[in-house]
């Protein structure tokens, strides 16, 4: 992968937060589109207090039972031209989401069988068409 292409893979050209179906959805420069849900997003907030730091386990460590307010996302900062900030409806808002880590845990499927990719699988993808 060259320089360039990495950057596009991580630029976002449009950033959406759709409180009414309670999605947020990314697009990027090579085309890719990636869509969370609030509680999905939620439950990936990087920051101290819910990951913990220097070995101690954050407050989602404990598989908390999250309330509407807790998964109900208000507000969306920009963090310099790597991150967003989002606000929740509880006032949590020191989650930085840098966009690396925004697209690296993309819930698409495609992203999903990246992650999960097993090459012990057994299950060949590259059939032939015609
Ligand atoms: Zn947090
Ligand atoms: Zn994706």
């Amino acid at each position: 992968m060259s320089y360039t292409s990495a950057r596009e893979y991580l630029s976002p050209t449009r950033i959406h937060a759709d409180r009414p179906n309670r999605t947020l959805e990314i697009e990027w420069a090579d085309g890719h589109v990636t869509r969370y849900d609030f509680t999905t997003l939620r439950w990936l907030c990087p920051c101290a207090y819910c990951r913990g730091e220097a070995g101690m386990p954050g407050w989602l460590d404990s598989a908390p039972t999250l309330t509407d307010a807790q998964t109900t996302l208000t507000d969306l900062q920009l963090v310099g031209s790597y991150a967003v900030a989002p606000t929740w409806a509880d006032g949590h808002h020191t989650g930085y989401y840098t966009f690396a880590r925004l697209r690296e845990e993309c819930p698409c499927p495609e992203d999903t069988a990246r992650r999960t990719a097993d090459p012990h699988a057994g299950h060949a993808h590259q059939g032939r068409l015609g």
